[in-house]
């Protein structure tokens, strides 16, 4: 018999020392897709929603999808934006059920105004409608931070295995796949999470070389195989600019029935991971340190773009991505042939759309949201070489084909350097970013990109050396004793030990 399956997306990432409030328009200015259009946008692309559309198909499902919506990471989700979603899915679920299943992918860090734990309310929501017998499963990110209350809600509970995120198409089909199963009555899934004292673990979930992260995957995999009736296991890295009860890493265990040598496995991992603490794979840089080696590699005649990363002021972790002091640094040493993408500046990137392609005027740029941590706006002669409205569609490989509104968007030149401004915030993690405005990052000696990490998987493969920035301003910094936690349960790593 065909199964009828509700297939719905409500993301975030919430940075609650972001002072940016995440509402309706925070959502319309990334993604909002209703109904019909969540298929007819999403098909085809390397997300959950394009895997789970792919799934309903070949497992024959009747589905529904009342909506998509996904903000870029920033303040606390308003409550107005959190009913509203909830009640577009909880209508759909009462106005066309019974339905057979549910897929909620999610990213597993949000919070709202009225509830610290956005994926566990709307979880609730969902249960009160369909009860404790339809199955519900859900899709995370890895920088999810899950709470009990989530594990409970839900049947089946998997994440991201990647950072960069290149594998969310593969995660959602495994849950696709698990999910036909306990619909047609063969398994009975059962979600185990366990965590530790930690605000962030696991080198931030990094798998871009070998480390703590794909240590501890080994590790579960491993106790996976050797465990029967083991369905899924993940490891969450956690979100740690969050201050909220939970926060922080967790393994989490899909299995048979309610077996405690499945929770066992997520304790064994979590041990593991809370022994490699210290450990991390990356090293962040001052921006002098970071310049002077540039400096060093062009006069040897680099022949591949060297990339420089301003990691606490990443729009993908709720970075405002106006942060000037990158770029400031960046202009003042003259670089050669170089590229900065992007600045959020909607101001100035209709400053530039006014005055037209090829004048040259003084911008006051960046800096606006938040003067004080951000280093303040920069005033810079320049020339606009490029403007554009703004839209495209990821080439990938992460999200690829996924399509990106800028909204009104300019390139300007000062001296060697063009500077992407966009009107929206996004964390600049494909080269269409630049390639979109007449810029060939291939052909670029420097690149500056606001992103922490997701950059490598597109940037990685054309660049000759990677150098990340953590004191360039901003609310992603891993400086996290400068930030005021109040909420998080203490003691805690590393606020509180080593
Ligand atoms: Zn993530």
């Amino acid at each position: 018999m065909t199964k009828r399956v509700l297939i719905a997306g409500f993301k975030h990432e919430t940075n609650t020392f972001s002072k940016l409030p995440t509402d309706l328009a925070a959502y319309k200015a990334r993604t909002y897709y209703r109904d019909d259009e969540v298929a007819s946008k999403m098909r085809g692309t390397a997300t959950e929603i394009g895997a789970a559309l792919d799934a309903a198909e070949r497992h024959g499902w009747s589905i529904r999808h009342p909506i998509y919506a996904n903000a870029t990471p920033s303040g606390r989700v308003t409550k107005d934006m959190h009913d509203h979603v909830t009640q577009a899915i909880v209508d759909a679920l009462k106005a066309d059920g019974p339905f057979d299943g549910v897929l909620l992918c999610l990213h597993g860090a949000m919070v709202c105004e009225h509830d610290e734990d956005g994926e566990g309310r709307l979880l609730q929501a969902v249960r009160d409608v369909v009860g404790p017998d339809v199955p519900v499963a859900m899709t995370l990110d890895l920088h999810a931070n899950v709470t009990d209350r989530s594990a409970e809600l839900c049947d089946i509970m998997i994440s991201y295995r990647t950072y960069p995120h290149v594998d969310q198409y593969e995660i959602a089909t495994q849950a696709c796949d698990l999910l036909a199963r306990t619909m047609a009555g063969e398994i009975h899934p059962k979600v185990h999470v366990r965590r530790r004292e930690m605000l962030d673990g696991a080198d931030h979930g990094r798998t871009t070389s070998p480390g703590p992260m794909t240590e501890a995957l080994a590790t579960l995999d491993k106790l996976l195989k050797a465990t029967p009736g083991t369905y899924a296991g993940s490891i969450n890295a956690g979100f740690p600019w969050v201050d909220i009860h939970d926060t922080g890493p967790t393994c989490i265990v899909t299995g048979e029935g309610d077996n405690p040598a499945h929770a066992q496995i997520a304790e064994q991992v979590m041990e593991q991971i809370w022994r490699d603490r210290n450990k991390l794979t990356i090293n962040l840089l001052r921006i002098d340190e970071a310049l002077a080696r540039v400096k060093t590699a062009l006069a040897q005649g680099v022949s591949a773009p060297i990339v420089l990363a301003d990691y606490a002021d990443n729009p993908g972790g709720g970075g405002y991505g106006d942060a000037t002091r990158l770029l400031g640094a960046m202009i003042e040493a003259d670089l050669p042939d170089a590229a900065f993408g992007t600045i959020y500046d909607p101001e100035a990137a209709l400053a530039c759309k006014n005055a037209g392609l090829g004048s040259t005027f003084r911008l006051e740029l960046g800096g606006k949201v938040d003067p004080a941590v951000q280093g303040g706006p920069l005033s810079l002669m320049g020339t606009v070489t490029a403007i554009t409205d703004g839209k495209f569609a990821m080439e990938g490989p992460m999200t690829r084909g996924t399509r990106v509104d800028m909204g009104p968007a300019a390139v300007f030149s000062v001296g060697r350097i063009d500077i992407v401004i966009a009107s929206a915030r996004y964390q600049n993690y494909d080269r269409m970013y630049f390639k979109s405005m007449g810029i060939d990052p291939e052909k670029k000696k420097v690149l500056g990109v606001k992103s922490a990490h997701h950059f490598r998987a597109a940037y990685g493969p054309i660049s000759s050396q990677i150098m990340v920035v953590d004191d360039g301003g901003g609310v992603t910094s891993r400086n996290y004793k400068d930030l005021d936690y109040k909420n998080v349960r203490r003691p805690v790593f590393p606020l509180d030990m080593d």
